[in-house]
């Protein structure tokens, strides 16, 4: 059982390295980035509320993504575990999951974090092209990330269970550090 949350800025790599590590260990990588641009592109009610957030770099409201994420750990290909990618994304999304799960008789096994310096990752950013990647909503993903985010990785710290790993290397590096971690 692997119940695995990935932590880092935006262009970390968590969305590589979670659906390799998906791949790896027959788990599901449940990104709360890719179902909100499915929900956009689809133009559900959901897509429809949550664009103009994502269009600007905001955080899309709780109110959106709570039910969603308890909906999709309720599926049953989430027996053998998980991978979360993009949430949580803030100290009351930390709490809701934390208490999700202690419902559930359930904890995180662990909290990874991948730490890659600011420059690398605008550099990485604009490289990519998506949508939502201009130098503007770039600034933007960055501020939210230390205002918002920073503090779910002490969430995390105080809990024991965060475990940094250096995203500033190759890909392989970078996977076989994550494993050797999750392995150990
Ligand atoms: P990145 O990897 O660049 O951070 P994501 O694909 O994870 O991008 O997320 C893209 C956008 O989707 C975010 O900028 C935000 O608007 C929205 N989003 C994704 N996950 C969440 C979440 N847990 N809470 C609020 N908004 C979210």
């Amino acid at each position: 059982m692997k119940r695995l949350i990935f932590l880092g800025p935006p262009g970390a790599g968590k969305g590589t390295q979670a659906q390799i590590l998906s791949d790896t260990y027959q788990i599901p990588h449940i990104s709360t980035g890719d179902i909100l641009r499915e929900a956009v592109k689809e133009q559900t009610p959901l897509g429809q509320k949550a664009q103009s957030y994502m269009d600007q770099g905001e955080l899309v409201p709780d109110d959106l993504i709570l039910d969603l994420i308890k909906e999709r750990l309720s599926q049953s290909d989430t027996a053998q575990g998980w991978i979360l990618d993009g949430f949580p994304r803030n100290v009351s999304q930390a709490s809701f999951l934390e208490k999700l799960l202690a419902e559930l008789d359930l904890a995180a096994d662990c909290a990874l974090n991948l730490e890659v310096p600011d420059e690398v990752l605008v550099e990485r950013l604009l490289a990519r092209k998506r949508k939502d990647d201009n130098e503007e909503t770039i600034r933007r993903r960055l501020e939210i990330y230390y205002k918002d985010t920073v503090p779910v990785i002490n969430f995390y710290r105080e809990r024991n269970t965060l475990k940094p790993v250096n995203g500033n290397a190759s890909m392989e590096e970078v996977t076989a550090s994550l494993k050797a971690i999750i392995e150990h």
